[in-house]
């Protein structure tokens, strides 16, 4: 498997790691966009959110679930999940995951969504 994440969780390829259970693995971003940005990915190789079905969404579940833990062990109050979904959106990276943001006020609006055209 020549996939990032999935070198990522196995240790191939080194990785701050920030949670670990037997589904999900989170680590954190190489170049943040907010002073703390994690990824949590599912164990599971999924290329994307266009790949979730009844087989495989309750890792999405568990990728939440992650999400609400890192948050009570690191007191963090409020944060922003986002996932990338195919080029247009900016997935570079053809593993599922959700960027976990926080540590700054967040905008909400078109002017957020950092349009290229
Ligand atoms: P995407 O653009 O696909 O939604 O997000 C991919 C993310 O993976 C980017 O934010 C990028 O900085 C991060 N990333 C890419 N390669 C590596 C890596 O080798 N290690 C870590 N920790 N993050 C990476
Ligand atoms: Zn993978």
């Amino acid at each position: 498997m020549e996939c990032l994440f999935c070198k990522i969780i196995n240790g191939e390829i080194p990785s701050a790691k920030v949670y670990e259970d037997e589904f999900v693995y989170s680590f954190k971003d190489i170049a943040p966009i907010a002073p703390v940005h994690y990824l949590i990915i599912p164990k599971q190789h999924i290329c994307c959110a266009n790949e979730i079905d009844e087989t495989n969404s309750a890792l999405v579940a568990k990728v939440f679930e992650a999400a609400a833990k890192i948050a009570k062990a690191e007191g963090i109050e409020s944060y922003r999940i986002i996932n990338n979904c195919g080029d247009d959106a900016g997935q570079t990276v053809k593993h599922l995951h959700f960027h976990m943001l926080a540590g700054v006020k967040m905008g909400w609006g078109a002017e957020s969504l950092g349009r290229t055209e």
